[in-house]
């Protein structure tokens, strides 16, 4: 079904914005740290226009799901939680949203940790600007996504997926400062491409684990006396941390101190070591890997032209990121999927 045929009428507007994945800086937006992602090539595309009666119309063709939403109602639960948060937290900025249609198409995969939730929310904010003519800048979309997944999606997260989806493009990677906002657009390491697989591990742990891992880094910080492990520059300096918060700390710091290398224009090889050690950070230190994700990251860095790999997104399952020869990506991505698959396994290639 097409806007025309949910609605009624044509579409006024359009407006899209892309899934992300993160190359390095993992657990280190809530540390107020460094991360470094890129968007990828998927992303979701609103269509909007004026609704003819009280209501808010939202409808997902991935879902095939409609929703009628009463400007007084609460939050309506499901997606419709995400376009309602937009168009909430634009009131409050003091906009007048008079009732609309929204139409969601999507290639971004939806809970695979490539972010089609930053990727909605900033599309219906874009899509949203668009029709109503308001005056917002890609911080201030991604600013207001963050918000609208906090508050009405119920989600905990940091800044890095919307700004990744509001400010990232395909060719590049966006070097962000969590704590200031402070950002800069850097090329990808000489002769490198992304290739990106799903290990088919739901991320079932994912939520208790992640909480868990948040609150160990409050209490670390605190111990260390400093605001966030983002102050925390000299790995040293949390060897006095009892366990597990020492190597809770070690993580993050070593991390952040990966990503400030990594943007220093290194070669594609050393960006590889990099990934590869963010990986075992997050396996050994962090505890946040599982054992397919362990044998699709190995895979990956043992096949020819990959220059290295890591688990990306919290963990516990969920996806792989690889820095690959350009031009081999699809080829690696099929190699790799057959022989992780053939170890009884269901992955699938999300970005080659
Ligand atoms: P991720 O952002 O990693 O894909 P999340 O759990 O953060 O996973 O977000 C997934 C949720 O976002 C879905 O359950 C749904 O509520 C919403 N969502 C994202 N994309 C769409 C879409 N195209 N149509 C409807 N809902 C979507
Ligand atoms: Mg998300």
């Amino acid at each position: 079904m097409n806007f025309q045929q949910v609605f009624g009428t044509e579409p006024e507007v359009e407006a899209s914005a892309p899934g992300r994945v993160n190359l390095l800086g993992e657990h280190t937006d809530y540390n107020d740290g460094f991360v470094l992602p890129t968007a990828i090539p998927q992303k979701t595309t609103v269509q909007l226009g004026f609704s003819k009666d009280e209501q808010h119309h939202f409808y997902s063709a991935e879902l095939d799901e409609k929703v009628d939403v009463l400007e007084s109602t609460h939050t309506p639960s499901s997606f419709a939680s995400y376009v309602f948060g937009c168009i909430r937290l634009l009131e409050q900025e003091g906009n007048t949203i008079p009732p609309v249609n929204v139409y969601v198409t999507s290639s971004v995969p939806i809970g695979s940790g490539l972010s089609s939730s930053a990727a909605l929310e900033v599309a219906t904010l874009r899509g949203l600007r668009s029709l109503l003519s308001l005056t917002l800048d890609d911080v201030q979309i991604a600013q207001l996504a963050q918000q609208a997944e906090i508050h009405y999606a119920g989600v905990q997260c940091g800044i890095m997926d919307q700004m990744a989806s509001s400010l990232a493009d395909t060719d590049s990677m966006l070097f962000l400062d969590t704590r200031t906002l402070e950002r800069q657009v850097l090329p990808f390491p000489k002769g490198a491409e992304v290739v990106v697989i799903d290990s088919g591990v739901p991320r079932t742990l994912a939520a208790s684990g992640y909480n868990q891992r948040r609150a160990d880094c409050e209490e670390a910080a605190r111990l260390l006396g400093v605001k966030a492990l983002r102050d925390i520059t000299e790995p040293q300096a949390v060897e006095s941390l009892p366990e597990p918060l020492r190597r809770r700390a070690l993580h993050v710091v070593t991390e952040d101190n990966r990503v400030l290398e990594a943007i220093q224009g290194v070669s594609p090889e050393r960006f590889g070591e990099l990934m590869n050690a963010s990986h075992a950070s997050l396996r050994d230190a962090y505890e946040v890997s599982v054992p397919a994700l362990d044998t699709l990251v190995r895979m990956l860095q043992e096949t020819r032209g990959v220059f290295g790999a890591r688990l990306t997104g919290a963990g516990f399952g969920g996806a792989c990121v690889a820095l690959v020869e350009v031009g081999k990506a699809e080829a690696i991505a099929q190699n790799v999927l057959q022989r992780y698959n053939g170890s009884g396994y269901t992955g699938r290639i999300l970005v080659q």
